[in-house]
């Protein structure tokens, strides 16, 4: 097993499965780019190992349909043509996303119910319901030799799902008591740090329920596009109280028609409103489901705090709940929208009420719960930043687990199973490759790190025709961006420009006329003279014309 993603980082989970000279992959994720990747849109793993070995490659499964476990599959079914297997809702989200990418027709998509096995190529593959905060997740065992693997990511235990679909804790103590036992454990790490049990989805629905009966003006609610279960308490919610339900962003309104369409979310249709028509019903009998619960700033309820929402806005009376917590690294952006709805007068109920959000991964009883179903020979945490996975393997020791059969995976590890033990056999080239508009891969170090310079003290442009000789025929002269406001600032500009023709000058003196040096030669100039002014570095283009 060899991950591409999802281990010492949060996103793009991917794992490549071999046996012999058959290989199978199981999810394939993208990752939010941190803030230091200046104007990157995505980060997937780097698929080089899989289209090396094509020819190998049986297929691809699936355990649900967030983004970090299916959104790197239009750039690799761009690539590599092979059936890919999921549950009805999994295919369901992906299908929209493969659309967009102009790949739905060439895809083979083969639907699995969850508790039924699957022959992908020569692997057999068990979907296993568990709970997450998407419907239809499946933990996947998949069957080898040495004995059946369990993938677990991602996962939590509810014991009272909104759909009545508890996790199949049969057919995971079934695998643990067979004869030949679990090969091996990967399981979710993301809640390791937290202890007893992660609440029921349920316990949302009875603050959602307290909501509805104190508000009595507008409801406005952000939560996942993807957590159809927490959207369909909603929506019982607004039944039960009246009240009809406009949908707002994109993505909010594609997964709610998605999962309509496919039963996974039952809204009668007279109770849905264009958001348009919202303000001719009383403000009571309205609820809002959008986007921007991670305070996204072109989300819907991140543009009706700034107040530039094309038909909705904030006043006073507004109930606004953020049901959902913020990710990490998106905590700023959270709390400035929360500002700025109280600001227009919302009364703002967030995470710091309990009851708005529960998580949809495993805590730490759970998470040793599943090792004790299991039972497993070999243990590998997955889903997690370093510290999760090491908190994982030391839960792990304390029930039972000896630290010899417990591997803490990087990316791009090759990690052998044998009946004796678990090791590491080698490394693959793996890592991020970042996505840019339509270009993959193209951004790379330097383009990031003129980015960064760029943001940091701005450019400026110097422009000087010469002739053959070298002596100046116009200019220099000097534009900037991003350093200083010009108008305020023609003084130093003036004495740059005087700065730079001097040394223009020199050169002509000395005859020199290589472009090189003359470049050299503006920059050395300039620099120095900026920074005693002002020590400030801009980026420093000399243009050099020649007539
Ligand atoms: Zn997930
Ligand atoms: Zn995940």
């Amino acid at each position: 097993m060899t991950p591409l993603g999802g281990v010492g980082e949060i996103g793009k989970n991917m794992w490549v499965l071999e046996i012999g000279d058959e290989m199978l992959i199981i999810d394939s994720g993208v990752k939010f780019p941190e803030n230091d990747l200046l104007g990157i849109d995505l980060v997937i793993p780097d698929f080089d190992y899989v289209l090396k070995n094509k020819e190998k490659v049986n297929g691809i499964v699936l355990t649900h349909g967030h983004l970090d476990h299916i959104g790197g599959l239009p750039y690799l079914l761009k690539e590599l043509k092979v059936p890919v297997y999921g549950t009805k809702l999994t295919l369901g989200l992906l299908e929209g996303n493969l659309k967009e990418h102009n790949l739905l027709k060439d895809t083979r998509l083969k639907v699995v119910h969850s508790g039924k096995a699957v022959k992908v190529g020569n692997f057999t593959v068990d979907f296993i319901r568990v709970n997450h905060s998407i419907a239809d997740t499946c933990a996947l065992a998949i069957h080898t030799p040495l004995g059946p693997i369990v993938y677990a990511s991602d996962f939590k235990f509810d014991q009272t799902p909104i759909d009545g679909e508890v996790a199949d804790f049969h057919k995971l103590a079934e695998l643990g008591d067979s004869e030949q036992g679990v090969l091996a454990l990967f399981s979710d790490s993301t809640n390791v740090e937290r202890e007893g049990y992660t609440l029921s989805e349920k316990v949302v629905g009875e603050t959602v329920d307290e909501i509805f009966r104190d508000a009595r003006e507008r409801i406005i609610i952000a939560t996942f596009a993807s957590n159809i279960h927490r959207i369909q308490q909603i929506v019982d919610a607004a039944f039960k109280y009246n009240r009809k339900i406009a949908f707002t962003g994109r993505s909010m309104i594609n997964n709610v028609d998605i999962a309509r369409r496919l039963g996974y979310l039952q809204i009668p249709d007279d109770m849905i409103v264009d958001i348009r028509d919202c303000s001719s019903l009383p403000d009571s009998q309205i609820v809002l489901l959008t986007t921007g619960s991670q305070g996204e700033p072109y989300a819907a309820l991140t543009r009706m705090a700034r107040g530039d929402h094309y038909h909705i806005n904030i006043k006073e009376g507004d109930t606004v709940m953020i049901s959902a917590s913020a990710i990490p690294g998106n905590e700023k952006f959270v709390g400035q929208t929360i500002n700025k709805l109280y600001r227009r007068g919302a009364n703002v109920i967030y995470e710091d009420v309990s009851g708005v959000h529960v998580s949809g991964h495993a805590s730490q009883e759970e998470l040793k719960l599943m090792l004790n179903l299991v039972k497993p020979k070999y243990f590998v945490p997955t889903h997690g930043e370093y510290r999760h996975l090491y908190k994982h393997a030391a839960l792990a020791e304390k029930t039972g687990i000896s630290r010899d059969n417990i591997y803490i995976a990087e990316v791009g590890d090759k990690i052998k199973f044998t009946d004796e033990k678990i090791a590491k056999e080698g490394n693959i080239q793996s890592g991020d490759i970042l996505i840019d508009g339509l270009g993959i891969g193209d951004v790379g170090n330097i383009v990031l790190r003129d980015r960064k310079l760029l943001s940091e003290d701005g450019i400026i442009i110097v422009v000087v025709t010469i002739d053959k000789k070298g002596n100046i025929l116009v200019g220099p002269d000097i534009i900037t961006r991003g350093f200083v406001y010009i108008r305020e600032s023609e003084e130093l500009i003036e004495a740059a420009t005087k700065r730079v023709k001097d040394s223009l000058k020199e050169c002509e003196e000395s005859n020199i006329t290589e472009w090189s040096v003359l470049k050299n030669t503006i920059r050395n100039s300039l620099n120095n003279y900026i920074y005693q002014k002002i020590k400030r570095n801009p980026m420093i283009l000399p243009v050099i014309m020649e007539v």
